[in-house]
């Protein structure tokens, strides 16, 4: 198809002032974009690779006066995200920047205008819960972004040489970040650091007397003293377990429901907590470290769906030595992104609201829109994780 025309694209890096150079290029340009999308769908990076997946967004971002063309590429990229081969956060940009182009306020606050003060965020619906929709798909928190945004635009270009090493949350951080990192304290066990998601003893599970509930998608399960905004997430049950991390002992291969959720859906290591949105991150081309036991030495695939959350460097380096499991066989890679897969946690019986026998003490894994969510209480996020390279750590160290 037309590869050497994306390649092409993505060689040209299409800066701003490239796009913006002329009417008939935007027009060319659109036109393009426009007659690929009827044709294959978007074109993500299995039909056309990652560089030129990175020129299509590029291209759909700057269709400023080819709005429809914009509009039908967030849409038909939304197909992809669901599909698995888009980045939902990759995504948020682009429809956003529709709802602004259409004059209604945006949804992820990843849209800022120029002012004498420097950047400032375009109007946002709900801004209350603008953290959370964000959250949702991967973007970090507004203030943040918003913070390293002013930083990047007032700091000089970076020199040449060596980088300054060490992941930021490991850096004396200004402003937000530093307010994250000082919330995730490391806690240890006999010498051991004890992973941000491992259960500790004074963390009971909660019990909630299960009733039959009658919700916007149907009949299902819920607690009978429930809280929608603390029990439900995307609707779904969750098992309650309360919270009292570094009490009592812990249960190091268990995870927290509500700390295995936290890490997965806003990409904090699992060992210490921080965000891995982290310099590193930036460093390895936007993407998170992912560190796994090797099954008989079988490497992290694409696509792979699991409970993990990512882990930081110097985490990952640490456990290698420090878990015997780990270091017998395990395998890292660098993931692009995440996406949602679903839960796996405990599916009850429609009628007895019996919890389903489990098989091999597997839990129950329920796929996102299974009439089985209903009937489920998620104990853990699922993801499935794109764009997997694997790497050494010993090579990321260097
Ligand atoms: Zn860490």
């Amino acid at each position: 198809m037309a590869q050497p025309r994306w390649q092409r694209l993505a060689r040209r890096q299409l800066s701003d002032q490239e796009i913006g150079r002329g009417r008939h290029d935007d027009h060319a340009n659109a036109t393009f974009l426009r007659r690929i999308i009827g044709e294959h769908g978007w074109p993500d990076h299995r039909l056309v690779g990652e560089d030129g997946a990175t020129a299509a967004l590029q291209l759909a971002l700057h269709a400023e006066t080819y709005l429809i063309v914009q509009q039908l590429s967030a849409r038909a990229m939304y197909k992809a995200v669901q599909a698995g081969t888009a980045s939902i956060r990759e995504w948020a940009h682009l429809h956003d920047r529709c709802l602004r182009n259409a004059g209604v306020p945006q949804l992820f606050g990843t849209q800022y205008v120029m002012s004498t003060n420097g950047p400032v965020r375009e109007p946002v619906r709900e801004p209350e819960k603008l953290d959370e929709r964000r959250a949702d798909v991967g973007l970090l928190p507004a203030a943040e972004a918003l913070d390293r945004l002013r930083r990047r635009l007032s700091a000089p270009p970076p020199p040449c040489g060596p980088r300054a090493a060490g992941p930021a949350h490991r850096q004396p951080g200004r402003g937000m970040s530093a307010v994250v990192s000082k919330s995730k304290a490391q806690f240890y066990w006999r010498g051991l650091r004890v992973p941000f998601i491992a259960p500790w003893s004074a963390e009971h599970i909660l019990p909630g007397e299960v009733v039959v509930r009658t919700g916007r998608g149907g009949r299902g399960i819920g607690y009978a003293d429930e809280l929608s905004h603390a029990d439900r997430r995307r609707g779904i049950l969750w098992a309650r377990q309360s919270l009292a991390r570094g009490r009592g002992e812990p249960n190091l291969p268990g995870m927290h429901p509500l700390r295995q959720r936290q890490a997965v859906t806003h990409m904090l290591c699992q060992v210490c907590g921080s965000s891995t949105f982290n310099a590193d991150f930036e460093r390895w081309g936007e993407r998170h470290l992912y560190v796994a036991r090797a099954t008989g030495g079988r490497p992290i695939g694409e696509g792979e769906r699991t409970v993990m959350a990512p882990v930081c460097l110097p985490c990952a380096t640490e456990s290698i030595g420090a878990c015997p499991h780990l270091r017998r066989g395990w395998t890292a890679a660098l993931v692009a992104y995440a996406q949602t897969w679903g839960v796996a946690g405990i599916t009850h019986h429609q009628q007895t609201l019996a919890p389903l026998p489990l098989r091999e003490k597997e839990l129950h894994m329920v796929p996102l829109g299974d009439p089985a969510e209903r009937w489920t209480i998620a104990m853990r996020e699922i993801t499935t994780l794109h764009r997997v390279t694997p790497v050494e750590l010993c090579d990321l160290a260097a």
